[in-house]
């Protein structure tokens, strides 16, 4: 899937490597959903690659067969393990990836959402990024970069992904879906404009999910359904993993009650009041944090729903 707005990214890259110039160690950062680990592994290829031009990788030398079938040796993916990159994870490819002789071409090691790594991983990696081996290339990527250690983001180059306008990543989802233009705003609307995540919402069918939630606030505000069939219904469909959705709608209302324009048409409005519609973005926020931890969602999710009826309830009187 080749992805638009990584165009500039890729071009100052193969720059990069057409003058020999590729740095030991590169810090992507951008927001969930921009495709981070995709460039990460557009970055690899062209490290890699025999045949290397100003056009980007050549797709035919032995190096770019072998990515092409995922089994490169040369090329390194680290992912947390239960939420946490273990230091064993980085002492293991310090061992096996860098301590081994090279060829010309680079080995390159990408560690996704860097933030993961426990203090001891963390150091274990800056031992390498100080004494950087010859023809290695190590790519970390991560959605929260204040999460990592000063010493490490110093020792990289640090490039951000920013996201695209408005009109590329809906041009984009348009050809990737027949949907509605309306389902597609919407779909980046609710994704905060990460069009990754708004990919996702359309292939899932989660708008309808989203749009079946509002109408249960709504009912749930009007007295015409009772609680614990929402919240069954919620938990049953496993919608609660869509209230970061909900949250963005609610505080588009936020916004509009104070007198800002909305950056969508047709968005739900809801007659809740703004202290009420900000503590129940609040309760979001709290629920999501819990769902980390080992309780009973379904409770969770009836006391979740309960302080937006008992909100409700008080702003009708
Ligand atoms: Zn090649």
């Amino acid at each position: 899937m080749s992805l638009p707005w990584l165009k500039n990214n890729i071009e100052q890259f193969t720059s990069l490597v057409t003058e020999q110039r590729v740095p030991h160690a590169i810090l992507l950062s951008a927001k969930e959903g921009m495709g981070k680990v995709d460039l990460a592994k557009e970055m690899a290829q062209l490290a890699m690659c025999e045949n290397i031009t100003e056009n980007g990788a050549c797709f035919q030398c032995g190096a770019c067969e072998l990515l092409k079938a995922g089994n490169h040796t040369d090329l390194t993916l680290i992912k947390a393990e239960n939420a946490v990159i273990k230091v064993s994870q980085i002492r293991k490819l310090t061992s096996d990836v860098v301590l081994t002789s090279s060829k010309n071409q680079h080995k390159v090691i990408i560690i996704e959402e860097a933030e993961k790594m426990n203090a001891s991983s963390a150091n274990a990696l800056l031992k390498t990024l100080e004494e950087p081996p010859q023809k290695v290339l190590i790519i970390l990527t991560t959605n929260e970069i204040g999460r990592l250690l000063p010493t490490i983001k110093s020792r990289c180059v640090k490039i951000n992904v920013p996201p695209p306008s408005h009109d590329i990543a809906s041009k984009w989802l348009a050809k990737q879906f027949e949907s509605k233009i309306e389902d597609i705003n919407f779909a980046l609307f609710i994704s905060d404009n990460s069009p990754l995540v708004a990919y996702s919402i359309l292939q899932n069918n989660t708008l309808d999910e989203v749009k079946n939630m509002v109408k249960d606030l709504l009912a749930l505000q009007q007295q015409s359904v009772e609680l614990l069939e929402v919240s069954k219904k919620w938990y049953s469909n496993n919608w609660h993993h869509h209230l970061n959705y909900i949250s963005v709608i609610l505080l588009n209302n936020l916004a509009l009650k104070q007198g800002l324009k909305s950056t969508i048409d047709n968005c739900f409005t809801m007659n809740v009041p703004e202290h009420g519609l900000l503590l129940f973005v609040k309760s979001i926020y709290r629920f999501s944090k819990r769902l980390e931890l080992p309780l009973k969602v379904e409770l969770q999710l009836e006391k979740l729903l309960l302080t937006w009826k008992n909100m409700c309830g008080s702003a009708n009187h």
